[in-house]
């Protein structure tokens, strides 16, 4: 247990946020409530003086001790600017001080709760190229090859966001609903099975799509793209999927420049369905092994071989998909180096359109974190030599990264990297993590959003995850929507 003291307790869990890239699933409790009984405690105080805001964190952990002071000029007569800089201050404060504590080099830095790509291209309109690199290498302490990274995404991303227009929304519809339980799933998706009530859920989606419709349709806005995603959507039967889809598309009226669907998992895949989504206009889908190692793929409870994502791969390639998307995970329990590059060779042999690189994020909810003893976990660097094979792969594939995010508790504090060859880039994915575009969400907890530009604010409704109460709550979702949309 960790306790830690602000002066700025609003930006509690932001510093509490800081010392967790170096602590892990450690507690962090408010210095008032652990007294004298925590030997680890973390003090973050800022104070104004003269025109000059100053951040001093002291860290004392495992006998160690550092003090790190950061300052700034103080900001004043932007509420929101004033906000975000001293916020910022703060962070940058705890981060050093720990740093120096733990020894401990982070990749990304001091970055947390914002999506680098979104944070340079900001940066960028605001202070140009060359000051907005400095500041992410100086003040945020990012690395080169992490800047890099993000850098050449920013420049992916440019045409595809210029090519927006402000009325632009774009759908997402959820389906809940798998095949098993990943090991270190987190999500709110339930297992399919003989007594699931699917039709009283479509039967609530359908309604909840319409309303959306109405709402995108009254306010002026058009719809850019549309991705139908999970949980598992291909858990659906073909006819299901085929009803669904036709409603959306009638409903909306076409599904813009994209429509995906993130198939997912490949017991779940046939040509049937392949067909029905192809009929549909779907272009781009994903088909996911994250390992193609059976010794792991039994471990993390996906019930499929790898030979069946093969299989499922070469039907969509013969069902005419042109855009194929696989999905890899780092640092799954018992893999090594040579188990990731293995996966890597079978998916390079395949030759997807897109390839998207997870790291293992360790989720309060999983099954994975409640027994957590009983499963090897790769070290940080070997989670990191993985992730470098994994980019390796892509750009031998010819493909160049598109689109990043961030998790807590991530192994090593990596990432998660989209690739995608050129002209492949999947629209949906690049509005969503960048929150550049408004999200009509459909879906037992799926999350609409609203960008209001001249502010840069994002304005969320969450659909309940619990689908009983989903179901029940649709009308006032709705409504709700509706006032969101009207003041854009
Ligand atoms: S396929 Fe995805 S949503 Fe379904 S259980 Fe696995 S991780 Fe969770």
């Amino acid at each position: 247990m960790v306790s830690l003291y602000t002066n700025q307790p609003a930006f509690f869990a932001d510093i509490a946020d800081e010392l967790r890239l170096f602590l892990a699933m450690e507690e962090i409790v408010p210095a008032e409530a652990c007294g004298a009984s925590c030997a680890d405690a973390v003090s973050v105080v800022l104070e104004e003086d003269g025109g000059l805001w100053r951040a001093r964190a002291e860290v004392r952990l495992c006998g160690q001790r550092a003090v790190s002071t950061y300052e700034r000029p103080a900001v004043t007569g932007d509420a929101l600017a004033e906000k975000r800089c001293r916020k910022r201050a703060v962070k940058i404060a705890a981060f050093r001080a720990m740093r120096a504590a733990t020894g401990l080099e982070l990749p990304w830095g001091s970055l947390t709760g914002i999506r680098p790509t979104r944070l340079l291209r900001e940066l960028i309109a605001r202070e140009g190229a060359v000051e907005a690199m400095r500041m992410m290498r100086e003040e945020f302490d990012v690395s080169e090859e992490k800047l890099s990274l993000a850098a050449e995404i920013v420049g992916v991303q440019m045409p595809i966001l210029h090519g927006q227009r402000k009325e632009d929304v774009d759908v997402y519809i959820g389906i809940p609903f798998c095949a098993s339980r990943c090991l270190y799933c987190s999500f709110a998706s339930a297992v399919r099975t003989e007594k699931t009530d699917m039709a009283s859920y479509l039967a609530a989606l359908e309604r909840d799509i319409a309303h959306g419709a109405e709402i995108v349709r009254d306010t002026g806005h058009t719809v850019r793209s549309m991705y139908l995603g999970g949980g598992t959507p291909t858990v659906l039967t073909a006819e299901e999927l085929r009803r669904l889809l036709d409603f959306a598309l009638s409903a909306y009226g076409g599904f813009g420049v994209e429509l995906t669907v993130e198939a997912g998992r490949p017991d779940t895949i046939t040509q049937e369905k392949l067909n029905v989504l192809r009929a549909a206009g779907a272009g781009r889908v994903s088909i996911n092994p994250q390992s193609m190692n059976e010794r792991t793929l039994r471990l993390i409870g996906r019930s499929h071989t790898p030979e069946e994502i093969k299989t499922a791969f070469h039907m969509a390639r013969e069902a005419g998909f042109a855009s194929i998307n696989m999905d890899v995970i780092a640092g799954l329990p018992g893999e090594t180096v040579d188990d990731m590059r293995h996966t890597l060779d079978e998916i390079v042999r395949l030759a997807p359109d897109n390839l998207t690189v997870h790291t293992l994020a360790l989720k309060r909810s999983s099954r994975l974190v409640e027994r957590l003893g009983e499963y090897p976990l790769p070290e940080a660097d070997v989670a990191e030599a993985m992730v470098t094979t994994g980019a390796e792969a892509a750009h031998a594939l010819g493909m160049r990264p598109y689109y990043m995010y961030r998790q807590k508790y991530m192994r090593g504090n990596l990432e998660n990297v989209g690739y995608a060859l050129p002209g492949k880039e999947c629209v949906y994915n690049i509005d969503m993590m960048e929150d550049t575009t408004s999200i009509m969400a459909h879906g037992a907890g799926a999350m609409t959003k609203c960008i209001y530009d001249a502010e840069r604010r994002v304005e969320r409704i969450p659909n309940p995850k619990d689908i009983a109460t989903y179901i029940a709550k649709i009308d006032r979702l709705a409504e709700e929507k509706r006032r969101l949309y009207e003041i854009r």
